[in-house]
């Protein structure tokens, strides 16, 4: 007997209504709906309703979120973000850290976030607090979200001395990825190799901040798709941001996205960040400073899009809500088409799980029951029109009901 059964949903890529049950957490039972009903402990009547995998958010940033109130001047260029923010973070305490971390992922796990990838500072400024601060939330939230942390040298690694310890360090204190900025250090390369070579020794996967900028010549991609083949690391690395690959030249910028699906490397978009950054110096022909987001997915690449700050110098602006930047991205990336609406479901969901080397998330036979049940029986209204968010589950444990209407 299963433990529950959805009756009646509509899941993605499926024509049919279909029947979704679960036992001890795991999908167990996947078939059209007929008229006879599997037993099961529990049944929802779901009446052809929406039935979505678990919202994945694979790129943000909760050290450094919520800092609007401690701003003493709002940012207009990436130098002054970075900036501005390493300045404040001089006076982050561990109490700072995990007050604004608890504030961002209360609100990602009532908006259906079950799996998470955080990019935690480390660097000669903040020391190991902040990770140290998110190791523990990774466990007080594990029932609710899972969470991945990145080490991520926001500062530069060879331009901030003491660095590469302290990534170690964080490394052995049980972080997740190796993470990597090599546009802001002294030299890229030297960069990308010590990342590529501390998660080697790790064994543990990869996520770049890269390319951010309007520059068609700052490609650090090209290298970090050398390192990748030569690694061995195909399935393993992730870029985020990978915006100046939209000022170069059409015909050499399908040559690298091409490279990029070749080599396996997933492409995280930042849209609300990228926006808000790129394009200062344009005063005519403005660019939008986004990643090629079509371009890559018609070479093969897998394309998600993450939120990336919330309410700090890089992004005065943001929820934690992944449907927020999924309509922010519709409108930037010109995908308004009814397939597009389930491409932009897909990458807040399958597509980011992919990105993060999440083998076991989507609606399928064993994979885990995390899922949320939306108000609407048409997936593209999901987008259009944020309807509420019934039920969220979290290997097959309800949540909470909660109302996340259209704000
Ligand atoms: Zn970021």
């Amino acid at each position: 007997m299963l433990d529950l059964l959805f009756h009646n949903v509509t899941i993605p890529h499926s024509s049919e209504r279909m029947d979704v049950g679960i036992s001890d957490g795991i999908i167990t039972y996947l078939a059209k709906t007929e008229d006879e009903v599997a037993p099961a402990k529990e049944v929802i009547e779901a009446d052809g309703r929406v039935l979505l995998p678990g919202l994945v958010e694979p790129h943000i940033h909760l050290d450094k979120a919520y800092l609007l109130d401690q701003m003493e001047q709002d940012a207009t260029n990436l130098t002054e973000a970075i900036q501005f923010t390493s300045d404040l973070k001089k006076s982050f305490t561990k109490e700072d850290i995990r007050r604004r971390s608890v504030k961002v992922l209360e609100k990602c796990v009532g908006y259906g976030v079950t799996h998470l990838r955080c990019h935690v500072e480390v660097d000669p400024i903040v020391g190991l607090k902040g990770m140290e601060v998110l190791l523990e939330l990774r466990e007080t939230f594990r029932d609710q979200v899972e969470i991945q942390l990145v080490v991520f040298p926001q500062e530069g690694i060879f331009k901030q001395p003491g660095t590469t310890d302290l990534m170690e360090k964080a490394m052995l204190l049980g972080a997740d990825v190796v993470g990597g900025i090599p546009y802001n250090d002294n030299d890229a390369v030297e960069h990308i190799d010590f990342v590529f070579a501390l998660a080697a020794k790790c064994n543990k996967p990869i996520d770049f901040h890269v390319d951010f900028s309007d520059d068609p010549t700052q490609l650090a991609i090209r290298d970090i798709v050398k390192r990748t083949l030569a690694y061995g690391y195909q399935g393993k690395v992730s870029v985020g941001h990978l915006t100046s690959l939209a000022s170069v030249p059409y015909d050499e910028a399908k040559l690298i996205a091409a490279d990029i699906a070749k080599a396996g490397i997933s492409v995280m978009a930042l849209p609300a960040t990228d926006l808000f950054l790129n394009g200062r110096s344009d005063q005519e022909r403005v660019r939008r400073g986004v990643t090629p987001v079509k371009l890559l997915l018609e070479k093969g690449a897998n394309v998600s899009f993450g939120t990336n700050n919330i309410q700090n110098p890089f992004t005065p602006f943001g929820t934690g809500d992944p449907l927020d930047i999924a309509l922010l991205l519709a409108h930037v990336a010109q995908l308004g088409t009814r397939q597009d609406a389930e491409l932009l479901l897909d990458m807040a969901t399958v597509q980011a799980a992919k990105a993060i080397g999440l083998k076991d998330h989507g609606i399928a036979l064993y994979n885990k029951a995390d899922f949320i049940l939306f108000d609407t029986t048409n997936p593209r209204q999901i987008l259009l029109e944020r309807p509420p968010r019934q039920t969220i589950w979290k290997r097959g444990v309800k949540q909470r009901t909660i109302v996340t209407e259209r704000r």
